[in-house]
Order: C-alpha cells, then structure tokens, then sequence
C-alpha cells in the first residue's frame, strides 16, 4: 500500500493523491479483512444456514462437503463395449476371440462368472463383473455373428476403459471446500453424493440508493434537465448474479437532512450500503460532511477510468443495530458505477461473505484495432471478445467510451483492461480481457 493512504478503525482512510487501482483494492480488503475478523470473534450461529439444493446457486460453502460415499461406488464401464480379463492382451496385431456370455446394462450388472476365452457385452456405467479387468469398445470389435468378439492383440491394454472405485471422491474426503461459490457443477456434484441441503454462509444483505436531484423513478415522466435513475437498476442486475438479499432504498434527494437519514437507514438494515452519485468533485464536500458524522468514510480519486471519485469506508453502528455496514460510494455514471463495482465492489461482497477465491477470471485477446491510452491510470473499456480467421482469440471496442454511455456496456461482452503503466495499444497486441459472463 502507498504512504497515501492510511487506515486504522480510528482514523479515517486519508488520501493525499490519485490511488492506483491496486492499492485500493487493498485498503478495501484490508478493511472487509478487519469486519470479519470482528464478526468470527462473535461467531454468530445466524451466520451459516442450510438451504436444498436449488436454492444454493451461487451463495458461499460454509463448511467442506466431505463424500458420504467413494464415487463411482464400484468398478464400471466407461464405454459401450467388451469386458474380459486382460490376460489374452499382448503387443502384436494377434486377433483375439471371445465368446459373448452375456450383457450388462447400467443398473442391471450380469450375475454369472467369465471365464478364459470368453467377454461380456456391457453399456457405458454397467458394474465390471469381477473377473473382468479391461473394456474393448465396440468400434474396435468385429464379429462374424452374435457370439463371437474378435479384435486385435494391441488394440487396448490392460485396465482401459474402466472407472475404478474411488476414481473421483474417496469416502470421507472433501468434495467441494468451504468458501467455494457454488455453481452449477458443485450442485450436480453435491446430488451424485446423495446430498440435498448445503451448509451455507446467510446472505449478505446490500442496500442500494441513488443520490441526486435529477434523478426520477421510472413512473415518472422527466421534467426540464431530469433523468431516469438507471443505477439501482444495473446495481440489482449486479447483485442478484451473487445471491445477495438486496434492500431498495430507493432515490435520495441532495440535501444533508435526507441524505443523512437515508444513509443512517440503510446502515441500520444492511451489512453493505452502495450509493452512487455525490461523490463527484462538485459534491464531494457536500457528502464528505455528512460521512463526517456517520462514519469513518475515506474519499478516493482513483488513478482509474472510468470511476475516478469513489468513497469508501464503515459507517458507525447506528442506535439499535448490531453491525457495521461497510460503505461504497460510486460515482454516479452510469458506466462508472458498474466499472467500480465489477473491479471493487464485487469482490469485497465475496470475501465478505466468506469466499475463498475472489477475483474474477483473466485472459487475453488481440486487439483487432490501436486502443489510445495514457499511462498513469487504470483503463476498463468496454469491448466483444470474437475470434479471428486464424481462430484466435480477438477483441473490438464498442463505439464511444464515455462513462455515462451506457449503451457500450450493453453491447460489449467484456472489460478490455488496460494496466497503470500500459501506454499505446498496437493493433495485433495482446490485451487483458474481462468476460462479463462466465458459461459455468
Ligand atoms: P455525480 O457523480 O452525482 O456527479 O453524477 C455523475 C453523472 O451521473 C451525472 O450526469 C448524473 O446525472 C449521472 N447520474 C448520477 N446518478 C445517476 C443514476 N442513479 N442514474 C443515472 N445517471 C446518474
Ligand atoms: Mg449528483
């Protein structure tokens, strides 16, 4: 962390210059870090719940899942094919023939014995009889009749094709560990155990306001110089990809008195306030006065764009409450709020609420067209990742950039991020790149 800035539960976080990217996101760990620590000491029963399965989609792993059972839990067939015991198996091109005893389907294994000479007819996930040890595919067989198996010597070695028990989970292990975001995979993988409540840690609880004058509901028809309040709406899009519970608290007008009681209302009701707008130059000082009062509240000009202002920080217990609630004040445009909260916001909730791995996924495209940027700050621009005649990877700005042109984050599929020091981008140069979605 740079000398810039400083926090200590009693001193507020001082900035004196423009914050690199990563040294705030620092600070607001360092801070999330500090919460929970406080909040372990306590170790609230009401912090973990139990929830079935489809109710546990991308909320945390509060405890290991350890496997009830070895998976698979006996030896089968990872193909349609032939088992046989791999005895008669050798290097040359020799033909090997089996006599076909019987079949075995998957949940319907085949009672009698095989000897020498002979194979058994078996489905993809049908028990391995015991005196089998390997599985020849079908599309490696040829036969003159339906008795008889003929292939050749070389053509599978001993052991191929056949799942062992245990091969994926040991009984007893764990399955998935705590602190994993549970996706769609964790839930199938919690249901071939036979598991059907998760343990899980409670959902934060993230209140949302807008702050402006300008600012109208969607009911609303806009007068002279108004605009509708589009935040609280991308902000919930936000929030509800990580399951949070989400507490409305609706536009708020610029003037101390109800921005005051609006922030001490939130603050009462939630574990995370995100605001935006006020934090800009002009307004600054106008919020800073009230942040003052409620809490210990450090106001950022991050080296970024877009999102330069920012404030953040922990606003006092308030009368009545049993917790902190930890501050995000982004800036008001509209890019900038999901620009600050994508790159801030997002991965403090996550370690927040217990994750293990925070960050979202990295990779890199090439940049179909020169990119212009100026070292010294942190650039997210929005972009379509495609792929090149040549199949790889590339990446195109879409249209114009500036922070409050929403409709260039509608379009684009990813962050093309541009680091602090990075200057000029050559077109056919690899960038980092940010997928908004993952598929899994
Ligand atoms: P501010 O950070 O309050 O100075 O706002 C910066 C710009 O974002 C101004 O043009 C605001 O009108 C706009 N803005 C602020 N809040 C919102 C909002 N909730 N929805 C849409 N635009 C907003
Ligand atoms: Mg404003």
């Amino acid at each position: 962390m740079t000398d810039s800035i400083k926090h200590s539960p009693n001193s507020p976080i001082l900035l004196t210059a423009s914050l690199h990217v990563d040294d705030a996101r620092k600070a607001i760990s360092g801070l999330v870090n500090e919460l929970l620590q406080e909040s372990r000491k306590l170790n609230k029963a009401s912090d973990i719940e139990s929830v079935t399965l489809d109710q546990a989609i991308n909320r945390i792993l509060a405890k290991d899942l350890l496997s009830p059972i070895d998976v698979p839990a006996a030896d089968n067939s990872a193909m349609d094919g032939f088992a046989f015991h791999g005895d008669c198996l050798g290097n040359s091109e020799t033909i090997v023939t089996l006599k076909i005893v019987g079949t075995a389907y998957a949940g319907k294994p085949y009672e009698g014995a095989i000897g020498s000479g002979e194979c058994l007819k078996i489905m993809t996930g049908a028990l391995m009889p015991n005196d089998c040890d390997t599985v020849i595919p079908q599309e490696f067989t040829e036969s003159a009749n339906e008795s008889v198996v003929e292939f050749k010597q070389n053509q599978v070695r001993r052991g191929d094709n056949r799942r062992l028990r245990g091969e994926d989970l040991q009984s007893g292990k764990a399955a998935i560990t705590a602190g994993r975001l549970l996706r769609p995979s964790d839930l199938g993988l919690a249901a071939s155990l036979g598991i059907a409540n998760l343990t899980v840690h409670r959902k934060l609880k993230v209140a949302i306001l807008s702050s402006g004058d300008e600012l109208r509901p969607l009911e609303q028809a806009l007068d002279a110089g108004s605009i509708y309040d589009s935040n609280r709406y991308s902000l919930t899009g936000l929030l509800n990809r990580l399951n949070v519970e989400i507490v409305d608290c609706g536009i708020v007008r610029d003037d101390p008195t109800s921005l005051k009681a609006a922030f001490v209302d939130a603050a009462s009701k939630a574990d995370v306030l995100i605001s935006s707008g006020g934090v800009s130059v002009g307004e600054a000082d106008f919020t800073k006065q009230i942040m003052q009062e409620l809490g210990d509240v450090g106001f950022w000009k991050i080296a970024m764009r877009p999102g330069r202002p920012m404030a953040f920080g922990m606003l006092k217990q308030v009368e009545g409450s049993s917790h902190k609630t930890l501050f995000f004040g982004l800036p008001g445009n509209p890019v900038a709020v999901m620009v600050t909260f994508y790159q801030f916001v997002r991965s403090a909730l996550l370690q927040l609420n217990g994750a293990s791995q925070t960050e979202p996924p990295m990779t890199q495209a090439i940049a179909k067209a020169p990119i212009r940027k100026k070292p010294g700050r942190t650039e997210f621009q929005r972009a379509i990742v495609g792929r090149g005649p040549d199949g790889k990877p590339t990446v195109k700005l879409t249209g114009s950039q500036g922070a409050g042109i929403l409709r260039s984050m509608s379009e684009a599929n990813c962050f093309v991020i541009l680091s602090h020091d990075h200057g000029n981008v050559a077109a056919g140069e690899w960038v980092d790149v940010a997928l908004f979605d993952g598929l899994l």
